[in-house]
């Protein structure tokens, strides 16, 4: 919530507000929306997604996507992986543990920006997507709301 009641569709000098939702940081949402967007960064498939979301289906290694295309938010530490494990057949879990594992040793962020590598330049978190941003790629959003929140263009826009 940015400081507005909810449905407010004009600015306080009656003009036509932006239709800007406001981003909500990751760590906020409800585990049900935390383990589709999770399923999401892991799996390319949005039917299988959908099929495993209902309990339907179990995945497997073979639905989840190589380590360079698994997205990094997966690493952070507001991502608790254990909320999606009931999702995963046992080969399924395994792998993913595996490759999270994997992942976090090759120590690759991408910003989303430059595409380069975030590397030891100065970055900054996107506290919706979990994605990595250089300071300088994000200039125009360093600031942070009240609960110390940052969203990058990206989430803001969405
Ligand atoms: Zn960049
Ligand atoms: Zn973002």
């Amino acid at each position: 919530m940015c400081g507005r009641p909810e449905g407010a569709t004009l600015t306080t000098i009656g003009l036509k507000k932006r239709k800007k939702g406001c981003p909500i940081a990751f760590r906020m949402l409800h585990d049900t929306k935390k383990q589709e967007i999770m399923l999401k960064w892991l799996i390319n498939d949005t039917e299988v997604v959908k099929k495993a979301l209902h309990h339907s289906f179990l995945i497997n290694e073979s639905e989840i996507l190589e380590l360079d295309r698994i997205q990094t938010s997966i690493l952070e530490e507001d991502v608790e992986l254990r909320l999606i494990q009931p999702f995963f057949s046992n080969k399924g879990w395994k792998f993913l543990e595996k490759a999270v594992k994997m992942k976090r040793k090759r120590e690759i962020w991408i910003c989303p920006k430059c595409n380069l590598d975030i590397g030891s330049k100065n970055s900054i978190l996107c506290d919706s997507c979990l994605l990595w941003y250089h300071t300088k790629c994000e200039i125009k959003l360093k600031s942070r709301d009240k609960n110390c929140n940052w969203f990058c263009s990206m989430c803001s826009t969405k």
